[in-house]
């Protein structure tokens, strides 16, 4: 049996040396064979160099550095392809996911399941994060075609079954929790209190968590789009009543002339507001093929440390 753990790392160079004492405290005591793969994501400071310290040292550690920052998705997709163990286990690197929880996740793993994704019950971070990403998990859950765990990052146990899947999806684009999600087997959800960071801000910006939340959405739902039909519909309803009442008012009464400029405004401001919208929705999903038309990969990789292959 052999553990591929794959961690994202950006400008983590503070929280590196805790990272790996921890790390290789818990997966050295398992009696099995492992790697630890962390993939640069184009950091500025020192983690490179760090990190190659640590692979100098190590044979069990692999660095795969992209060409720049491409962002934790694939960052985690570049790790994800590249590891050759029996299970794969993508976390964190800010130390939110606490490395000694994976002994106990493999245990859970050992009773027959294909996926153990870690489940937040409780999270360290401010009010209003923790509102967004519970309003996120809960709408996503409702929206989505696959039934998506509430709360599960992309903290994880894969075995190659499900990791194999994983890489042979056509798509670029992936959200790790979310393809873990709809690719179905036995799984299960270990619930677990997430730290707070380890040191520093969050490397994700706030758009880049944005982005990340509206992939989610649109890559697993059609229901923003489908929305445009029902309302559409119901518009189309209300606007014949209304057009019924007009026609009656004008041809019965002498109403019609005091009607007027306020519900005209009120009712192109409100449609227009409607259309643009849904137009704008549109262009998400737009957006998207056009992104995974053009076939662009989601990540380059400038080079490979401790790889068999590597350069
Ligand atoms: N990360 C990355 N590329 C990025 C942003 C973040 O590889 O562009 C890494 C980061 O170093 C950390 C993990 O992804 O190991 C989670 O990032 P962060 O804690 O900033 O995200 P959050 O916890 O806010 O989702
Ligand atoms: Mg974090």
């Amino acid at each position: 049996m052999k553990y591929s753990v794959v961690i994202p790392i950006y400008n983590e160079e503070d929280t590196l040396p805790e990272l790996y004492k921890r790390l290789e405290a818990v997966m050295s005591g398992l009696k099995d064979t492992y790697e630890l793969i962390f993939v640069n994501d184009g950091s500025r400071d020192r983690s490179e160099e760090t990190l190659k310290s640590y692979a100098a040292q190590n044979r069990s550690i692999k660095i795969i550095s992209l060409s720049r920052n491409f962002g934790l998705q694939p960052a985690y997709s570049a790790g994800i392809n590249h590891a050759s163990g029996d299970m794969v286990i993508p976390m964190d690197g800010d130390l939110q996911d606490p490395p000694e929880l994976i002994p106990k996740m493999i245990d859970k793993m050992r009773e027959g399941y294909d996926v153990v994704y870690a489940v937040k019950i409780k999270r360290q971070e401010n009010i209003f994060k923790r509102f967004a990403f519970s309003a996120f998990y809960r709408i996503l859950r409702r929206a989505a075609n696959v039934d998506m765990p509430l709360d599960a990052g992309s903290f994880s146990i894969m075995n190659r079954k499900v990791v194999d899947i994983f890489k042979m999806l056509p798509e670029k684009n992936r959200l790790v929790s979310g393809i873990r999600a709809w690719v179905g087997f036995r799984q299960i959800g270990f619930p677990f209190e997430r730290d707070a960071r380890f040191h520093g801000k969050p490397r994700q910006t706030f758009f880049r968590l944005m982005r990340m939340a509206t992939d989610g959405l649109f890559s697993f739902s059609s229901v923003p789009i489908q929305a445009a039909t029902v309302l559409g519909l119901i518009a189309s309803g209300l606007s014949l009543l209304i057009i019924i009442v007009v026609v009656i008012l004008k041809l019965f009464t002498d109403i019609i002339p005091v009607l007027g400029w306020a519900s005209l405004i009120v009712t192109v401001v409100f449609f227009g507001g409607i259309q643009l919208v849904f137009i704008g929705i549109l262009g998400e999903y737009i957006c998207r093929i056009f992104d995974e038309v053009r076939g662009r990969p989601h990540y380059l990789v400038k080079d490979k440390v401790g790889f068999d292959d590597a350069r």
